[in-house]
């Protein structure tokens, strides 16, 4: 194997064909034969199958309440509406993260101040949440982004001393650890989605979590009408509201909204569920096992807790390195990046999400056609923010990158990829004059 780098004429150093190494969700004839269960009962608009997969899967986060959604933009939307944002309110969420965190807000008629995110965790900055909390503050959203646990302790304090609720985004860390405790136990209320190409997958899903029955009891009288004691034909009779607020409006979704999971993907959760979790100790061995290999060198860094401190990163959701420039001669990202898709591993670029403050959704949108942006249009404090105000998340294409996302642990194959990596990084010099 040539040591120069592909890019610039070598050998590349990815040569074995990755075959299943990123294959996701593993299905199997077990899952196969659960959908099409349901399926041959006409049973798709059912309860049964998702009541169980709601218990069953509460159970393994050890939490109360669980509550099945037909996506996780519909479980987010119910949960800021449980919590209590409303017209006027604000919700405080970080910039960089997949739009359904926030854009539910601006529904209900809030809107959202965005926060920083740290640079090393690309989570919630917990030093610059506090100063954003006001009198309509309603609730904070934290995402534990691509896996990474969000620094919990420092953001329960913060809320609890204002009295404002916190909401986890769960949707890329099912399983995952804080400091020992599982991610989504640890707020009041998560929302987490379970689409296809997410950590645990079973099609177009989403499922809240909680310990706080009155907070569940709002998502249920939000999204699902027959839970609320109405009689029908495909899920008999349900009555899962007792809250005097509630129960006047039985019968009919508070959010005009039908926030039901297909059975389908409930019958896929439960077997999914099975070897949910020995499959995410394989991916964690093979991330692991990456960036040990890569450990020390210049410019490319973990993204992931300390080995010592009781977090994990789940099922490492679109795995993202650090990267910085400053040990690499200044060398641009995605130059880096070049570097590496030559190499042979064509998923690597610059970034992650965009920064979302700056979408002109949260700065000119009039989603109710009342004439203003509809993240002032409610009464609400004019909080938009333009470019330079959240410089981490602004300057995310160059400060992370795509990596594999490896499924299987296999040492001879990561090896190659690690050797990418390590290449692009040790012929950073040579990669500097190409630039234009
Ligand atoms: C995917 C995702 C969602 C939305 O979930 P859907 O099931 O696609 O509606 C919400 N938040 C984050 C952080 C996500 O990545």
């Amino acid at each position: 194997m040539s040591n120069d780098l592909a890019l610039l004429g070598g050998s590349p150093a990815i040569v074995t064909d990755p075959g299943d190494l990123f294959a996701w969700p593993i299905v199997t004839q077990e899952d196969e034969d659960a959908i099409l269960d349901v399926l041959r009962r006409g049973a798709m608009s059912g309860l049964d199958v998702t009541k169980e997969w709601e218990r069953e899967f509460a159970a393994w986060n050890g939490v109360e309440y669980g509550l099945g959604c037909c996506n996780g933009t519909a479980g987010l939307l119910a949960a800021m509406w449980a919590c209590e944002v409303g017209a006027g309110t604000e919700i405080i969420c970080p910039s960089m993260t997949y739009w359904a965190s926030a854009v539910p807000a601006l529904q209900l008629g809030a809107t959202v101040n965005f926060a920083d995110i740290n640079p090393d965790t690309l989570c919630l900055d917990p030093a610059d949440l506090e100063h954003r909390i006001g009198p309509r503050t309603k609730a904070i959203v934290v995402v534990h982004y691509t896996g990474y646990p969000c620094e919990m302790d420092e953001i329960m304090a913060i809320a609890r001393k204002h009295g404002v609720r916190v909401i986890e985004d769960a949707s890329h860390a099912h399983g995952g650890l804080y400091k020992g405790q599982m991610v989504g136990t640890l707020g009041d209320i998560t929302a987490m989605s379970m689409m296809a190409g997410k950590g645990f997958a079973v099609g177009e899903a989403g499922m809240i979590l909680t310990n706080d029955r009155t907070l569940y009891e709002r998502c249920v009288a939000f999204g699902h009408y027959e839970r609320t004691g109405t009689v029908g034909r495909w899920f008999g009779v349900d009555q899962q509201i007792t809250d005097p607020e509630l129960t006047p409006y039985s019968g009919v979704p508070l959010g005009g909204a039908k926030h039901r999971l297909n059975q389908w993907c409930a019958a896929m959760g439960r077997v999914q569920l099975k070897y949910y979790p020995q499959r995410m100790a394989e991916i964690q061995a093979a991330m692991n096992r990456f960036w040990d290999l890569l450990e020390g060198v210049p410019g490319i860094h973990a993204h992931r807790p300390p080995a010592d401190s009781g977090s994990t990163m789940g099922g490492w959701y679109s795995a993202r390195g650090l990267y910085r420039a400053e040990e690499l001669g200044g060398l641009p990202c995605a130059r880096y990046c070049e570097a590496v898709r030559a190499e042979g591993f064509p998923g690597c670029g610059p970034g992650a999400n965009g920064a979302l403050h700056l979408h002109a959704y949260f700065h000119t949108a009039d989603i109710f056609r009342m004439g203003q942006p509809t993240s002032i249009a409610f009464g609400q404090r004019d909080v938009r923010q333009g470019p330079g105000s959240l410089p981490v998340s602004e300057s995310i294409n160059e400060i992370a990158l795509s990596i594999p996302w490896f499924k299987h642990d296999r040492p001879d194959v990561i090896a190659e990829y690690a050797l990418a990596f390590r290449k692009a990084a040790e012929h950073a010099d040579e990669l500097g004059e190409e630039v234009e």
